[in-house]
């Protein structure tokens, strides 16, 4: 799946030289203050151990979707001053990714200094990957470090276009991604293991038809789970369904079953009449019982009892995906239960396990597990392209 990259072990002597470092630094904020700094200090490994060593470090970066117009309400200058105070090192900030300005400012910086170019999708090219932009970020550069694998599914001026136009490099926090993910599913230990959860079959038609063909057991929760269930003709109520895609599930499920890969779904789940926290028509029964007014909120204990068991047997967990609707309580029972056995079993050290997606992280975070994971990447969009057995520009730019 993946071939060699360089790294920052490859880059030689940087002392004086200007780094162009493709980073993430689109971070929620409000109020004009960042409210998760996850992506700033996933930054810090390689934006460090540049300036250490003394190269001129040049943040390529977009913020927010301008859509090629100079937005003063995206401009990185914010978050120069808060990204100033996770680095803990003084940081500049200079008005364009391009241009004679950049030229200039880059002109006086001192080795090891550190600086954050205006939002590259102030430029129109930059989502064209336009071969002119590109070039005009590569005359301000004598390096590229991609360091952003959350973008790396884009093919962009300053994630793909660049890297063919000066020596590329993945950064640290890149490097770390690409190796869990080889570990995961490029060239996991066996038995693999897929837990693929959320709210619907159709937006991840893709990861399932990838995933049936690479893994031994594939466990179907969350909302897709009753398209599955469907499929087989149960009658799920209420509940979240796909029924126009009882073929595909069909299909899918056929697909398993010739690459010898098992489906796992509940025989038991959780239901209520409405859903809310806590309800009073909550409970729990065999998946041939739930009534037309009911819908399915969660997989039930037993269900995750013998999927704990499975992981058991397991050495390679890759999940995308909650089982229930883990944000009202009690349907995150079942999400909880069994991340904290694949936990478990990551920390005895008999598991390793790779986890991504929004809600999914959140999710795990909600469990209290997210650091005994193997590896949690939060790359959302980038994560679920590559869990589709897809090719990453930006990851393939890297490796020429
Ligand atoms: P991720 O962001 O990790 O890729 P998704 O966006 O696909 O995950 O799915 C997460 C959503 O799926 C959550 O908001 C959760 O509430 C919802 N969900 C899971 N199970 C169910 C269910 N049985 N019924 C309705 N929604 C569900
Ligand atoms: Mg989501």
């Amino acid at each position: 799946m993946m071939t060699a990259f360089k790294t920052l072990d490859d880059i030689g002597d940087v002392h004086g030289k200007r780094v162009l470092v493709r980073v993430d630094l689109n971070v929620p904020m409000q109020d004009g203050a960042v409210t998760d700094d996850t992506r700033l200090r996933a930054t810090l490994p390689t934006v460090t151990e540049l300036a250490d060593k003394g190269a001129i470090v040049l943040l390529l970066a977009h913020f927010g979707r301008p859509k090629g117009a100079k937005r003063p309400d995206m401009s990185l200058s914010i978050v120069t001053r808060p990204y100033e105070q996770v680095l803990g090192r003084t940081v500049g900030f200079i008005g364009d990714c391009v241009g004679d300005l950049a030229t200039q400012y880059v002109g006086m910086m001192q080795p090891g200094a550190v600086a954050i170019l205006e939002n590259t999708r102030f430029h129109a090219g930059e989502e064209k990957n336009d071969l002119e932009l590109a070039k005009g970020m590569a005359a301000i550069g004598d390096y590229y470090v991609n360091d952003a694998f959350s973008a790396a599914h884009r093919a962009h001026a300053s994630t793909e276009g660049i890297a063919h136009l000066l020596p590329g490099f993945a950064g640290r926090a890149m490097e770390k991604e690409l190796n869990a993910l080889e570990q995961a599913l490029g060239n996991p230990e066996r038995p693999v293991a897929a837990v693929v959860g959320g709210a619907k079959v159709s937006t991840k038609l893709d990861v399932l038809h990838n995933l049936v063909g690479q893994v031994d057991h594939l466990i179907i929760g969350g909302g897709m789970a009753n398209t599955f269930l469907a499929a087989r003709g149960v009658k799920v109520g209420k509940s979240l369904c796909e029924h126009d895609l009882a073929p595909t599930a069909e299909a899918i499920m056929e697909a398993a079953d010739k690459a010898n890969c098992t489906v796992h779904l509940p025989y038991d789940v959780v239901v209520a009449k409405e859903f809310a926290a806590n309800p009073p028509s909550l409970r729990t029964c065999n998946v041939h019982e739930v009534a037309e007014d009911e819908m399915i909120l969660d997989i039930g204990p037993a269900a995750v009892e013998a999927l704990a068991d499975a992981l058991k047997n397991c050495r390679t967990l890759v999940w995308n995906g909650p089982l229930g609707a883990f944000e009202t309580p009690p349907f995150d029972a079942a999400t909880v239960a069994l991340a904290r056995t694949a936990a478990a079993l990551t920390q005895e050290g008999s598991l390793v396990s790779v986890a991504g997606g929004g809600d999914t992280v959140a999710a795990l975070n909600h469990a209290g597990v997210a650091d005994d994971f193997t590896f949690v990447s939060t790359a959302g969009g980038a994560f679920l392209e590559w869990m589709e057995g897809k090719e990453l520009p930006g990851v393939k730019a890297l490796q020429h």
